[in-house]
């Protein structure tokens, strides 16, 4: 009857919430094995000036080298960190690593501009995220103004006191902000106006259809002018075609990542700099 049926539908989805709530825990167990492990490492991809070809920036991007499900993109274990409460150790880890990697890139005078790295909501808010930048920074001999810190729109979006003073202890320590997947989040774009960033980073699902549907179009070339009304530099997300490009250098776009320059890739190519090519005999 019905009640007896209810009463299985109850045991069963209790059943399997625990189900869930141990797989979780699991991962979170397994996420903290892997991170002392040095499984869960940085890739890189160049973010190129659209004028000159240079390498103006590098995007650290965590990859896990899982031991029995090989290789993982962030989608499949971010979402879950962030619940069971390791992503504050997992970002931590991947800015310590992306510091490190700026660092030697440095000493070898590789041409690489600043390192971006992602800031997730949970490092942002929770912790003492300027402490945990200088000491990094500190650590690892990597100058500030080498570091970059993506932060997505939805992280700040509450434009609290709170936030706006965290943005600015950032700045002042000298690293530039970013505001990634921009366009994506509820904000006006007029609130761009009071945040202390240096950088907006246009989601890629505008760069996508941008070719296609002039609405895509028409938001990137807003962004675009409101950008630079405001001093603020911008970064072509996704980029993948070379009709996508020389659109983006008609709307007046200076900077682009993408697929069309490079993966995301743990030894990213990156050239000499020219004062080092220039002390070189020819
Ligand atoms: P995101 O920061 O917006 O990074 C851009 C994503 O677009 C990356 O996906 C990158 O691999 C992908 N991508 C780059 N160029 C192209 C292209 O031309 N076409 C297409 N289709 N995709 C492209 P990925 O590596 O899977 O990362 C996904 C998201 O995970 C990132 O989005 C970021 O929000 C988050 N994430 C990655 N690494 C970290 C990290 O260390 N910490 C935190 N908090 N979040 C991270
Ligand atoms: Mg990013
Ligand atoms: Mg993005
Ligand atoms: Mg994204």
């Amino acid at each position: 009857n019905a009640k007896a049926e209810g009463r299985n539908t109850t045991c069963f989805y209790a059943e399997e919430l625990t189900e869930r709530a141990q797989r979780r825990l699991d991962l979170a167990q397994e996420m903290r094995q892997g991170l002392q492990r040095g499984e869960l490492i940085p890739y890189f991809q160049h973010q190129v000036d659209l004028t000159t070809g240079r390498v103006v920036g590098i995007e650290a991007l965590v990859r896990w080298h899982h031991p029995e499900r090989g290789l993982l993109t962030p989608g499949a274990f971010i979402p879950v960190a962030e619940e069971v409460g390791t992503m504050a150790a997992l970002g931590e880890d991947i800015l310590l690593q992306a510091c490190q990697q700026g660092r030697t890139w440095l000493d070898q005078r590789r041409e690489f501009g600043r390192v971006a790295v992602n800031l997730s909501a949970a490092q942002f808010h929770n912790g003492d995220i300027e402490k945990t930048v200088r000491r990094t920074l500190e650590q690892t001999g990597l100058p500030a103004q080498c570091l970059e810190l993506e932060i997505t729109e939805s992280t700040i979006m509450d434009l609290s006191p709170r936030t706006l003073e965290r943005l600015a202890a950032l700045r002042r320590a000298g690293v530039s902000l970013s505001i990634d997947d921009f366009g994506t989040g509820y904000s006006s774009l007029l609130y761009l106006k009071r945040l202390p960033i240096n950088r907006v980073k246009i989601d890629r699902g505008f760069i996508w259809d941008m070719g296609t549907t002039p609405e895509s179009r028409s938001i990137v070339d807003t962004i675009l002018q409101l950008a630079h009304v405001l001093g603020l530099e911008v970064v072509a997300e996704g980029v993948e075609t070379i009709q996508q490009r020389d659109q983006l250098i008609d709307a007046g776009c200076r900077v682009a990542q993408g697929f069309l320059w490079a993966r995301p890739e743990p030894h990213p190519h990156l050239r000499c700099c020219s004062a080092q090519a220039s002390n070189d005999p020819p």
